[in-house]
């Protein structure tokens, strides 16, 4: 088999197995003589896809009843959109992290007031600001709990008294937290959780209440709870690739086996960041680096390019940074196995040993 390493930032890689699973289902699912993208959306078969689905999630979440699950087509970016349209009641906060954030924020200011509550611009998003100013009346503060762009990640969440929406898109599912204490979760799936095109979107049901109900149908939260995810044909690949990913997650053990791992496997490219003496310059803050994006600069835009180069010839796929900040970037989201990482972190030796 002629696989790659892929690194890539998202889309990224799904485990082999899966890919498998799925292409030997694609003619034929569960003996109905058709594949999961031919069936109707209202058949019994995958109806219970859905339904198996959100209970996974809320096993292997932790989740509390009082949480709603649904599924919606247009990736994160229509949540940046949805989420304000219908929280956005007078004002909403916004920890600026980097560019995600400043996207939930121009969207929000369509709607009403949305101000930083806080910023890591003055270190280039190298870190993440612990302290948030909340105006009064300020309806939720929305978070991205990892910046794949610059490799930052939440390990302490702001304490406040108003809801907090998280932004989960790169790291849902990676490692064990309380999801329970916030007021929505979304994630776009296609780094941890599947095929792109759809968000996964959790909501507590209070909260949900809470929401505008004077704007179109199909961007009201409400809609989607009511109609089970399916007031329109709904993504089906995506949710079908969803509920491949979460058996697999409970194959490999569950979420606190996949956090053992996600951490051993950036520990062995972070050592060697850390023992190259400088050749490899970290791009976060040792105690804000991320697990699933590790970040890092050469000594010139040259040589990030021949590194990016020889990578490439060496079949290690997407280390180059984000097209906005450039650099080199390795994401190790769940499929990406600790052999793929032995393997970089040993070619980055290598590199370091013939440049240095
Ligand atoms: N939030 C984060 C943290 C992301 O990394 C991305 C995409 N890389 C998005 C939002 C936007 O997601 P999409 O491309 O699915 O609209």
């Amino acid at each position: 088999m002629n696989r790659v390493y892929n690194f890539n930032a998202g889309p990224s890689p799904l485990p082999l197995e899966v890919l498998e699973e799925i292409r030997d289902e694609m003619t034929n699912f569960k003996g109905t003589g058709m594949g999961i993208i031919e069936m109707s959306h209202r058949s019994k078969e995958f109806q219970s896809v859905i339904e198996e689905t959100k209970s996974l999630l809320f096993d292997l979440m932790k989740l509390t009843p009082d949480h709603e699950i649904v599924f919606i087509q247009g990736g994160g970016t229509m949540q940046f959109l949805m989420e304000s349209y219908n929280f956005l009641h007078t004002r909403a906060a916004y920890a600026d992290t980097g560019v995600w954030a400043h996207k939930a924020r121009d969207s929000a200011a369509f709607f009403g007031e949305a101000y930083d509550a806080n910023s890591a611009k003055d270190r280039n998003y190298s870190y993440i600001p612990e302290d948030c100013l909340i105006k009064p009346e300020t309806d939720y503060l929305h978070i991205t709990t990892n910046n794949t762009i610059y490799g930052t990640e939440y390990w302490k969440f702001p304490e406040v008294d108003i809801p907090i929406i998280c932004d989960m898109s790169s790291d849902i599912l990676s490692r064990r937290i309380d999801f329970n204490r916030f007021d929505m979760i979304w994630a776009g799936i296609q780094k941890n959780l599947g095929a792109a095109g759809m968000a996964l979107v959790i909501l507590k049901k209070d909260f949900a209440k809470t929401a505008r109900t004077d704007i179109p149908p199909f961007l009201q939260y409400k809609t989607f709870i009511e109609k089970d995810s399916a007031y329109n044909t709904p993504p089906v690949f995506c949710i079908y690739t969803l509920n491949k990913m979460l058996h697999w997650i409970i194959k490999q053990g569950g979420l606190d086996i996949i956090e053992k791992r996600n951490k051993e496997k950036a520990k062995l490219i972070y050592d060697i960041i850390d023992k190259s003496n400088g050749f490899y310059k970290g791009h976060a803050v040792k105690k804000d680096r991320s697990r699933m994006n590790i970040t890092f600069n050469l000594s010139s835009a040259d040589e990030e390019k021949d590194f990016i180069e020889k990578a490439k010839e060496n079949r290690f796929i997407g280390v180059n940074g984000h097209r906005l900040v450039g650099g080199c970037r390795i994401s190790l989201y769940n499929a990406v196995t600790i052999d793929a990482c032995k393997a970089v972190a040993q070619f980055m030796e290598a590199y370091r040993k013939d440049h240095q």
